[in-house]
């Protein structure tokens, strides 16, 4: 099972935004080039090319690793002082139960992966998640999500049997599809869970309070 970050597990109240923005300041003194950036189901290094851009001179990819370095070591402060931080909800009951149903949990995520444990410490979420595919590896959804399963294979020393994304937006859905994973999708994000179902995912829930993900779970272990 390989697990979206934002929107999917928790909301860290615009702190990502507020950090990035704030390195962009501090670098460029122009924190508005994020502006009408789509940060929902975009990888990390995605949204800095998309703003960097708007510098309108050229730019390379040391460039974004030093956009990407100021972000996480802001990110750390602005978690901690957001307000509206939140675990959704049953996101932390369903990561106990499968963890104690000794189902493998992973990160899938755009994040690079020292912004992902940032934004999962506050949470204390980290201990669910031993290993994940991360903005670091790949500015393709798809193709991280690939070398979060390869993780994962590696830890079953195994070809996993049914592999699961679970992600709040379609891109998620597309990434997922594209890997041969089965799709959860949960409305916690931007997206409503009509606009959705509309991609047809395995299972399209409101909240993972959703008695039907743990069902899910329960029905994968009879396989
Ligand atoms: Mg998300």
């Amino acid at each position: 099972m390989l697990f979206d970050i934002d929107g999917t597990l928790v909301d860290t109240g615009g702190a990502g935004r507020r950090a990035i923005e704030e390195a962009a300041r501090l670098l460029y003194r122009r924190p508005d080039i994020f502006d009408d950036v789509a940060f929902d189901g975009a990888t990390d290094r995605a949204i800095c090319r998309a703003a960097l851009r708007k510098l309108e001179r050229p730019f390379d990819e040391v460039e974004i690793d030093r956009l990407l370095d100021a972000y996480v070591s802001l990110l750390g402060p602005e978690v901690d002082r957001s307000q509206r931080y939140q675990i959704h909800p049953g996101a932390e009951q369903l990561a106990q139960a499968m963890v104690e149903a000794g189902v493998l949990l992973g990160l899938g995520t755009g994040n690079v992966e020292a912004g992902a444990r940032v934004k999962l410490q506050r949470g204390d979420l980290n201990r669910f998640f031993t290993f994940g595919g991360f903005g670091d590896d790949a500015e393709d959804r798809a193709a991280l999500l690939r070398a979060g399963l390869r993780r994962g294979e590696a830890i079953l020393g195994r070809r996993a049997r049914e592999v699961w994304v679970i992600g709040d937006t379609p891109k998620d859905y597309a990434a997922g599809h594209a890997i041969g994973a089965k799709v959860l999708l949960v409305a916690t994000g931007r997206y409503t869970r009509f606009e959705l179902a509309q991609h047809e995912p395995e299972l399209c829930v409101e909240s993972l309070e959703d008695p039907r993900v743990l069902a899910l779970l329960e029905r994968r272990l009879d396989d």
